[in-house]
């Protein structure tokens, strides 16, 4: 522990978001870095307090308390080397994890907790700037031949451990660019494509890890050749099955799933700077996101850069207490209402919180050409009923909105039926990938499965923590033991 006293001496702070009303002008991270004197206090903050809860509750274990204290005492370098241990992409994390870790904090019992994610951010981007990360192929090779479908952070985290264990990693991708939701869900002012994510699948090329892009298993390659061809394979093809919404209009013109737009939006402006006009234009439009999470602030966020006209966010749930609840108590995640990046710059634009809570819509009005010209809505109100909190309208509450686009983020019912179907695959009673926890593999030997088509629709660090687990558990199969941790 670096600094006893950390704790009562110093308030939490954060790195500097960039300006909501200059941001939203262009496509860069919103995030700025903290000096490093302000980094080293917050590190201080740490009371290294005998049981890091912090390191139980993030999903991949990071050593917390060991890189807070290294930090306060400035050793960058010894800090990188003990977050590279747990986590593959911290650069990733670092940006987009809701960090776990700090609700579960100690010092968040009666006080805000350590700055933990950015701290993280803070030691990886050292790391990249000194030059510290750097190509480290495996020194022998074992022969074996791996396949990983499916290119998000499940499958680039479980390609680094199969190629650091010394096997032959092809990596299949049936979309035009490495990352999975890295690339094509996270808009790039939350997570920049070429200057972090590019970065990170070159290093893995030049340590040996093999990328095949535009290539979708069970269409332009069989799954049974893939099945001759490899000695193992690690399925991490995501949870690609949007929600729908089955209200009376759906079929109009305007009304979109989220990852078309975002998805359209992101190749766009990597293939072309948005010149090609391939994309859903939120320009002047009244917009709607129906959901919220991740996926609808991203919506809210990219809305907002292609300046839209107006904008509301529909949650079917009332919004969340601001400070936790009796049945929510720490060291549990708080469920509490959070203004994230969307939502302030919506604040910042239109004068008011984008998000209309306890709202459930009802049906899309069009126009005579087949557009969508409204919506219409009922409020909604969450009762107990035996035990369970049940939903009822409100009567008399319905009400229409004017919308010209709608995006619908309300969650993904697990992976595409295709590739499954074809490997005859076991799944459970979600349809995701039947394969338990801690063993990852499927009904179908040498088959392996992990990230959000193993546990359904989940978090970039989930899938991470998925990816090491089941190349582990592939690297045991392969060789009949296993290092990797
Ligand atoms: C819009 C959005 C924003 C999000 N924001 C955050 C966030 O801020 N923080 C966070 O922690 N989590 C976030 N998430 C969740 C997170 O991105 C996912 O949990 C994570 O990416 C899952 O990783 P994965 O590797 O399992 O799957 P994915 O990232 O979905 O990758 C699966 C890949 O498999 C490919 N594929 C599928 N089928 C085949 C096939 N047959 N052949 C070849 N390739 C195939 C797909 O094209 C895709 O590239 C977000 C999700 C969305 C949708
Ligand atoms: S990966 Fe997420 S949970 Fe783990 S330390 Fe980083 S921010 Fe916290």
């Amino acid at each position: 522990m670096g600094k006893p006293t950390g704790f009562m001496e110093y308030p939490r702070e954060l790195p500097a978001s960039r300006q909501p009303l200059l941001r939203v002008l262009d496509w860069n991270e919103f995030h700025d870095h903290m000096p490093s004197d302000g980094l080293r206090k917050q590190g201080a903050r740490c009371m290294d307090c005998g049981v890091p809860f912090c390191h139980s509750a993030c999903p991949v274990n990071n050593l917390i308390p060991e890189w807070n204290d290294l930090i306060y005492k400035n050793q960058w370098h010894e800090a990188y080397i003990r977050l590279i241990k747990t986590n593959n992409f911290p650069e990733f994390t670092g940006r987009v994890c809701p960090a776990p870790c700090e609700g579960s904090c100690v010092l968040g019992i009666n006080e805000p907790p350590v700055t933990i994610k950015s701290i993280e951010a803070a030691i990886i981007d050292h790391a990249w700037q000194q030059g510290w990360v750097l190509p480290n192929p495996p020194q022998q090779r074992t022969g074996k031949k791996v396949a990983v479908v499916g290119s998000g952070p499940a499958g680039l985290a479980a390609a680094d451990q199969l190629n650091k264990a010394g096997h032959l990693v092809t990596v299949f991708e049936r979309s035009d660019r490495i990352g999975g939701l890295l690339m094509y869900g996270i808009p790039n002012m939350k997570l920049d494509k070429q200057a972090v994510v590019n970065r990170r699948v070159k290093l893995m090329e030049q340590e040996g890890v093999k990328f095949v892009t535009n290539t979708h298993i069970g269409r332009d390659i069989d799954a049974s050749e893939l099945l001759n061809q490899f000695d193992a394979i690690v399925l991490a093809v995501g949870a690609t099955k949007p929600r729908d919404l089955s209200a009376p209009g759906r079929q109009l013109k305007g009304i979109h799933f989220a990852m078309e737009f975002l998805h359209g939006n992101t190749r766009s402006l990597l293939d072309s700077q948005h010149k090609d006009g391939h994309f859903i234009s939120a320009n002047d439009k009244n917009v709607i996101v129906i959901g919220g999470g991740d996926t609808g602030t991203d919506c809210i966020g990219t809305s907002l850069r292609h300046g839209c006209k107006s904008l509301v966010n529909f949650e079917l749930l009332d919004q969340p207490p601001v400070a936790r609840a009796a049945d929510n108590p720490w060291p549990q995640w708080p469920k509490i209402f959070r203004v994230d990046y969307g939502h302030e710059e919506a604040s910042a634009r239109f004068g008011q919180d984008p998000r209309a809570y306890a709202i459930t819509t009802k049906e899309f009005l069009g126009d005579d050409q087949g557009h969508l010209r409204a919506v219409k809505t009922v409020r909604v109100q969450w009762v107990k009923n035996n035990g369970k909190m049940v939903m009822q309208e409100v009567p008399g509450s319905e009400r229409e909105w004017p919308a010209d686009l709608i995006f619908l983020a309300m969650g993904f019912l697990g992976p595409e039926e295709t590739l499954g179907k074809a490997m005859q695959l076991e799944t459970d009673a979600r349809s995701n990938f039947k394969a338990d926890y801690g063993r990852f593999a499927t009904s179908l030997e040498g088959v392996f499965a992990a990230g959000d088509c193993r546990r359904g629709q989940s978090l970039v660090v989930w899938a991470i923590n998925e990816g090491r687990g089941a190349a582990r558990e592939c690297d045991r199969f392969l060789m009949g033991h296993t290092n990797l941790p």
